[in-house]
């Protein structure tokens, strides 16, 4: 007799979702699910190297999307291309609106699991002044426009670089995750760094061009004091200028930005990491913090819905908004929903729960990278800054072999990779 099998619903399709999908399938094999992956678009983009394509010349159109269905397919792993509308965890359904048409009906989908993996919003349109004299690289399609002015119509003027002010939630937040005023600034430093090359190659000036800021009192504090400490003292040896507390963007004017905290800088282009805003149908579900966010335990489980897990940006504890770390996640819910279906020991299973660390290639330009690893900011000791060429190869072959697995990076690997960058 042919008994049912569970349903397992994935929402978002990207680092998060197509890591828990691919384990999940692995852990379980095919005959005790039945898993559907929910994206409202039907590739993976892989976020963290637009910069570098970006400062190397490229379109990350061409070179950073993964097709996800092909891979889904192998798996047995259903794929549907719809926007997520409305989650009640009460029922136990996810409504969902088909994207391939326009015109397509609601629908709504059950569940026995649901893994919430649908990252974040990134807030540009709470930033007033941002459509007109904005510049970004969290798309392709922004870091295109900024490629072409680098290029064609930068005239040699101050840039700044840094972020809005992130608005994080403390409704059932693990003790360990600190309050962050910033959702991910290792993209700050990496662009400046990998732009001040751009421009040097250019002919169009350098680091002196350069000011990153940040609104908190530290840039890039979850990769600890020391670590920054190092970082800034380069910096500032290479000219780049330096703004700390401004507590938030007030607006971008033509002539320059605006901080709420009354200063101003003069800038003819302004890059802009936005504020990390969890989509509006996630506010006020029951599954999530005062402002959207998935509340988890170190299961990456809701601790009132035993049934919902969260990996990757959109889970309250992922501070900050960091892919490496959503990787960690995926790997333990992965392991969790097996340890439910009876096919992991909960020894197994529980062997690595949710503990943090930063973990983060970042491009300096001319074939160089540093490479960041800590765990001071959740309490651990472990604070490393590397810099140099083998840095920037292990950037590079990361996204290769992220493309060649499909997103399926053994865990030993993952951990083989960090063991590696640190000896180096
Ligand atoms: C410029 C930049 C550089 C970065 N560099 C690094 C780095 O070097 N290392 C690192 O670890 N991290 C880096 N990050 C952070 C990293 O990109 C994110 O942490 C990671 O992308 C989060 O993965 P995710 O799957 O949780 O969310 P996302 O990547 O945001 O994916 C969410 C998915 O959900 C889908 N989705 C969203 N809403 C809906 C909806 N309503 N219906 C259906 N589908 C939906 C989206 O289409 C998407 O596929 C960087 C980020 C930026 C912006």
């Amino acid at each position: 007799m042919q008994t049912k099998k569970t349903k397992i619903l994935i929402l978002g399709g990207n680092f998060a979702g197509l890591q828990v999908a691919r384990h999940l399938r692995e852990n379980l094999g095919s005959e005790l699910a039945e898993i559907t992956v929910v994206d409202k678009k039907s590739f993976l983009l892989f976020v963290p190297n637009i910069p570098l394509e970006t400062f190397e010349g490229r379109d990350p159109i061409n070179t950073l999307q993964l097709p996800l269905v092909p891979i889904l397919k192998n798996d047995k792993t259903q794929f549907i291309m719809a926007e997520v509308k409305a989650i009640d965890p009460d029922k136990k359904t996810v409504d969902i609106l088909p994207s391939e048409r326009p015109g397509s009906a609601l629908d709504t989908l059950e569940y026995d699991y649901l893994v919430v993996a649908l990252g974040n919003r990134l807030a540009y349109d709470r930033i007033e002044g941002f459509s007109e004299y904005g510049h970004t690289v969290t798309d392709p399609y922004q870091a295109n426009k900024l490629r072409h002015y680098i290029e064609e119509e930068y005239q040699g003027g101050p840039i700044v670089i840094g972020s809005a002010r992130f608005h994080q939630g403390t409704n059932g937040k693990l003790d360990f995750i600190p309050i962050s005023l910033a959702a991910c600034e290792g993209p700050t430093v990496e662009v400046a760094l990998a732009l001040a090359h751009r421009l040097e190659e250019l002919g169009k000036g350098g680091a002196k061009n350069i000011t990153m800021f940040t609104p908190a009192e530290l840039i890039a504090e979850d990769a600890g004091e020391k670590v920054v400490a190092q970082l800034l003292e380069i910096a500032t040896k290479m000219g780049f200028g330096y703004k700390n507390k401004t507590e938030d963007i007030k607006a971008l004017t033509k002539e320059g930005i605006e901080f709420t905290n009354g200063e101003s800088l003069e800038a003819e282009l302004k890059i802009i990491i936005p504020d990390w805003v969890a989509h509006d149908f996630m506010q006020g579900l029951p599954i999530c913090d005062e402002k959207g966010f998935v509340i988890h335990n170190l299961e990456m489980r809701n601790p009132d819905y035993p049934e919902v897990f969260t990996a990757g940006d959109a889970a309250s504890g992922t501070v900050p908004k960091l892919g490496a770390i959503g990787h960690l996640q995926s790997y333990i819910v992965a392991r969790q929903i097996a340890k439910d279906l009876g096919v992991m020991s909960a020894e197994e299973a529980d062997a690595e729960l949710y503990k943090p660390e930063i973990s983060c290639y970042g491009d300096m330009g001319g074939g160089k990278a540093f490479y960041i690893h800590s765990d001071s900011y959740y309490g651990g000791d472990l604070q490393l800054l590397k810099m140099g060429r083998s840095y920037y190869d292990m950037k590079v072959a990361f996204k290769h072999q992220y493309f060649s697995t499909g997103g399926k990076l053994p865990h030993w690997q993952w951990k083989l990779g960090a063991w590696i960058s640190d000896k180096i």
